[in-house]
């Protein structure tokens, strides 16, 4: 008997973002890198952030709807050190 897995599936990949990754690199057909923006997703649904390792934001590419998950990009963090 065959399973209930269908190939076609709904369900999105979510890829692990790079350190600093900041563009998509989710090549198309012909190869060529996406290299949208990609925005962290503020509410994310909860079936993707619980596929997701805890302390870790969901990104999206704003040209192809990529997913991406990594640690959250910090902003300028604040220092008692100078340049
Ligand atoms: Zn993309």
């Amino acid at each position: 008997m065959s399973t209930e897995l269908k190939e076609g599936t709904t369900e999105k990949v979510i890829v692990a973002a790079k350190p600093r990754q900041t563009n998509c690199d989710q090549k198309d057909v012909k190869g060529k890198p996406c290299w949208g923006f990609l925005k962290a997703w503020t509410n994310p649904p909860s079936e993707l952030t619980r596929k997701i390792p805890a302390g870790e934001v969901l990104y999206r590419c704003q040209t192809c709807l990529a997913l991406y998950h990594g640690k959250p990009i910090r902003h300028v963090q604040r220092s008692t050190e100078r340049p």
